[in-house]
């Protein structure tokens, strides 16, 4: 809302209770899109309370997948959520970690900042996070920052966490903040009833650290009755109709809408002190409905080898559920173990896809059998995608098979290959630490006259996010591109190889990039939506 030149920038905390992983970023999300709706500025920032500096270097098993942002930071993939339904973009500034907070302190007290003091939890940690919060809403950009607490109320490891929003809260003064708690209604299936008492349990850990919730919002398998709500609220001190449900929905794009219905955004508003103008959720609610009513259902098959937690490929589920959409169509990815590939087993596993995706990744495990899928596809001209290790893949194969280079390989997986035709890049060379330190965040690329690539952006340069340290060896590229590989995208200022495609093809695209970061709601990805329809006419 720019109407005022000096608006006070107002700062809503999303907590959690009762269990972990009940959709606070969800929550969050949900909330800034409705603001959103109504013509506020909103941003959202994550604070997670582990000690990794950031989860770049995490196992995805460990975390799910890594979100990259338009700066280069490595993040929690909350932030690919906030992105998604915000249609804007983070930075390095939305996610904190205590790794990063202890660092800074410690950084400053080496550098001898606190003046001999003894440096503690309180203050200097807590002023270190109310900083890091105050960061976010003191550029002036946002009427609203949305600051999500990671991990659960009561663990050892979020109480500075709820500490900091507890001095804030006060220094902010009334009206200025708010804090939304968001827990869990188990349902008893024995007796049939809905239970409140952890959530109450829930309130009176977070009344104990000295934070008074304003809203609630209660997960639930099944809906609320107004007793349980009434019940709810005078237990915690909320307000009745401060207290929303978040009942299960068949897509989290659907969670902003079932929130608007309990006025929560009107709410929030109200307990800002903020004005209310007419909600504008028109172009939201038609992708909703697209979703939940396809006219076809596709299979496609993403092939890595996180197979078993589908987390880990999170931006590019989701960027299938916006293309799919666009294409009225609903998009079954199936993941497939690129272990579990061979010759024998190609025809059973990916035979009846409409569409294959090879998935970004690290290390010489499950590669063979990316290898094998790249060439079944490209042999059987099915709709292929080939995301950063997975355009690697494609160079690989189309190496072995087509040029004749037998042992052809990324140094990545086999330093002694005779055909180097992925290796490191040179910058990459000397680095050892592992931390933030690839090639990341956005960088421009040329698309070549006349590519696909080119007809299906309608641009001439695009800029796209990257996480990689191995590149397309440009000594090869003559041989490739006589061989029919087209170079359809080149970074301007350094020659890195972005894209390649086979023209003698349906749809063979491979990125050294990740589009799957790109994609929102309101702005479906073009390659991914692209891809989806060419999946659709193969299996028409
Ligand atoms: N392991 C490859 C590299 O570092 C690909 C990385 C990725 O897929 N994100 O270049």
């Amino acid at each position: 809302m720019n109407t005022t030149d000096k608006r006070q920038t107002k700062y809503i905390f999303v907590t959690g209770g009762v269990a972990s992983s009940l959709g606070k970023g969800i929550i969050s999300s949900s909330l800034a899109r409705l603001l959103l709706g109504r013509g506020y500025t909103v941003t959202i920032q994550k604070l997670d309370p582990y000690i990794n500096v950031d989860p770049g270097t995490l196992n995805p098993y460990e975390h799910g997948e890594c979100y990259v942002t338009e700066d280069g930071a490595e993040t929690d993939l909350d932030l690919g959520h906030y992105e998604r339904f915000t249609n804007t973009h983070t930075s390095q500034a939305n996610n904190v970690t205590t790794g990063r907070i202890y660092q800074s302190v410690i950084n400053k007290e080496r550098r001898g900042d606190f003046l001999g003091k003894t440096v503690q939890v309180i203050p200097h940690i807590t002023d270190e996070i109310k900083r890091r919060i105050m960061l976010v809403g003191n550029k002036g950009e946002y009427d609203i920052v949305i600051t999500e607490i990671g991990g659960t109320v009561g663990d050892i490891e979020s109480l500075p966490y709820i500490e900091a929003v507890r001095q804030l809260r006060y220094q902010l003064g009334a009206g200025n903040s708010l804090v939304i708690h968001l827990t869990l209604i188990p349902y008893m299936a024995a007796s049939g009833e809905l239970k409140t008492k952890p959530t109450q349990h829930s309130v009176k850990t977070l009344l104990e650290n000295g934070v008074q919730p304003d809203m609630l919002v209660l997960r639930t398998e099944k809906e609320l009755t107004a007793d349980v709500r009434s019940k709810v609220a005078l237990f915690c001190n909320v307000e009745p109709d401060a207290v929303a449900q978040s009942i299960d929905v068949p897509t989290i794009y659907e969670v902003p809408l079932r929130l608007l219905e309990q006025n929560f955004d009107l709410v929030a508003l109200r307990k800002l002190g903020l004005p209310a103008p007419e909600s504008d959720l028109k172009e939201w609610t038609e992708f909703v409905d697209k979703v939940k009513n396809p006219k076809r259902e596709i299979k496609i098959a993403l092939i890595g080898k996180y197979t078993e937690l589908p987390d880990a490929y999170k931006s590019i589920a989701e960027a299938f559920v916006h293309a799919g959409a666009t294409n009225h169509a609903k998009v079954r990815l199936e993941y497939v173990n690129s272990e579990k590939i061979t010759p024998q087993s190609i025809d059973r596993t990916l035979g009846q896809m409409c569409g294959i995706l090879v998935a970004p990744g690290f290390g010489h495990r499950g590669i063979e059998g990316k290898i094998l899928a790249v060439e079944y596809a490209r042999t059987r001209k099915i709709p292929f995608m080939g995301i950063c290790l997975g355009m690697q893949c494609c160079v690989i194969e189309y190496a072995r098979n087509v040029l004749g280079y037998a042992d052809a390989n990324s140094t990545e997986m086999e330093t002694a290959t005779a055909y180097p035709v992925i290796d490191i890049m040179e910058e990459q060379k000397n680095i050892t630490e592992k931390g933030g330190t690839m090639r990341l965040g956005a960088y421009p690329c040329k698309l070549t006259e006349g590519s696909r690539a080119q007809t299906i952006y309608g641009a001439e340069e695009i800029s796209e996010r990257h996480r990689h340290r191995y590149e397309f060896n440009n000594k090869y590229m003559q041989a490739f591109q006589e061989a029919g590989l087209k170079i359809a995208g080149i970074n301007p200022a350094t020659g890195l190889v972005e894209i390649v495609e086979i023209e003698d093809h349906p749809w063979f695209v491979g990125v050294q990039f990740h589009p799957e970061y790109k994609s929102t709601v309101l702005n479906p990805h073009p390659l991914f939506v692209s891809f989806i329809k060419a999946a659709l006419d193969h299996c028409n």
